[in-house]
């Protein structure tokens, strides 16, 4: 690794580096760490050293929190690596699972997101790592490059509630794009899962969920969480309560989650994506932006019912400003009318197939899509999270 320039000139630095080059004669790495917590708390500095928000390139050994929570005595570790993000500021943690081998003499470590990661945790034993985590951390990745921004998730809280939309869009540390963030409060204040997957404690308030196709949530703030390593965990299941906690840093001024999205271990914006059959929209700036719900928009301060997930073959009807889209007996407007369907209403696609073109909010299309009553509607007029053809075609 390379030394962090930030450790020269306080006394304990001086120190460190002393012995590291006194080690290693060519003086261009440090010496391996030869404990675990060491060497990622190491691993952590250099994630800092080249941060892209400055606040973080100042961290010293004093602001990562390490959690080595599973180990065995042929060398293997796993759990959380955290830098602390300053108090009072408007930022937040940074956090990754981290996999390690011992490894002539020192340790080899891997974060989430590592190609390494994936290696080292299909080799590791299954007391170091589980066998359902292993397939979760090695399986094939899923972009939303592609297209697709199918989620299967709903808001975390109970479906039927209705919560407050504290902020609109915003990076998980603030201002800094890309805005996987909301923030919400309200309801009984229970924060629950969004999807099934795979949890952890990342830091005292703040919860990690992985979930399938290569998503993640995370969720801070929070008081009474649970903890957790590793543990399944269903849609809805309880993670904490909205609350201030700041014990690994930013700032909270009243009670809420700060929620953000991740995919492929890295922060995604949650825009376009669905959430409780609601699709975040970003502001011209952090923290502004709104909700959709077909046509219907809620802004920031405003409420959101959530619907519960939206599924993989279904979609939203969005008329783009109406209140109604036209069923249709084929797949174009040469094909009779033979009822509607409301904005707002979710609908279950059969299968499509390619028609007369349309252009609603999401954009051009002709694709349309034969709901599962045999009715057909303009794929323009649906959020299903995909352009493509959600149930194949017909
Ligand atoms: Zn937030």
């Amino acid at each position: 690794m390379i030394i962090n320039r930030r450790w020269i000139g306080t006394a304990t630095a001086a120190l460190l580096v002393a012995t590291m080059t006194s080690t290693v004669p060519s003086g261009a790495h440090a010496a391996p760490a030869n404990d675990v917590t060491t060497a990622v708390q190491q691993k952590l500095l250099a994630e800092a050293a080249v941060a892209a928000d400055q606040a973080f390139r100042t961290a010293d050994v004093a602001d990562t929190r390490v959690d080595v929570t599973r180990k065995d005595g042929r060398g293997w570790a796993f759990g959380t690596a955290v830098l602390v993000a300053p108090q009072g500021e408007d930022l937040h943690p940074s956090g990754w699972l981290f996999v390690a081998r011992q490894h002539r003499g020192g340790w080899q470590v891997a974060f989430e997101g590592e190609a390494t990661f994936a290696e080292l945790t299909a080799a590791a034993p299954a007391s170091v790592v589980a066998e359902q985590e292993r397939d979760t951390f090695t399986a094939p990745r899923t972009m939303a490059a592609n297209g697709d921004f199918r989620t299967g998730m709903r808001l975390p809280f109970t479906v039927g509630q209705s919560w407050i939309l504290r902020g609109g869009p915003h990076g998980w540390s603030g201002s800094p794009r890309p805005f996987s963030s909301i923030d919400l409060y309200g309801g009984d204040e229970r924060v629950l899962a969004v999807r099934a997957g795979t949890a952890y404690t990342m830091c005292k308030g703040w919860i990690r969920v992985v979930h399938d196709r290569g998503y993640a949530t995370d969720y801070y703030h929070l008081w009474n969480n649970i903890s957790v390593d590793g543990a399944s965990v269903s849609a809805g299941t309880f993670l904490g309560n909205t609350g201030t906690d700041i014990t690994c840093g930013g700032s909270a001024s009243s009670r809420h989650v700060h929620l953000g999205l991740r995919q492929n271990s890295a922060y995604v914006a949650v825009a376009t994506h669905n959430l409780g059959k609601w699709v975040p929209r970003e502001g011209s700036v952090a923290y502004e932006g709104s909700a959709l719900h077909g046509s219907k928009r809620v802004n920031v301060k405003g409420t959101l019912y959530n619907y519960g997930a939206l599924g993989f073959t279904e979609g939203i009807v969005d008329s783009n400003g109406g209140t109604s889209v036209s069923r249709r007996s084929g797949p174009g407007t040469g094909y009779g009318v033979v009822g509607s369907i409301a904005d707002g209403a979710t609908a279950a696609v059969a299968c499509s197939s390619n028609g007369t073109s349309h252009t609603g909010r999401w954009g051009t299309s002709t694709l349309w899509n034969r709901l599962t009553d045999g009715t057909w509607i303009p794929d323009a007029y649906l959020y299903t999270g995909s352009a493509n053809p959600v149930n194949g075609w017909c």
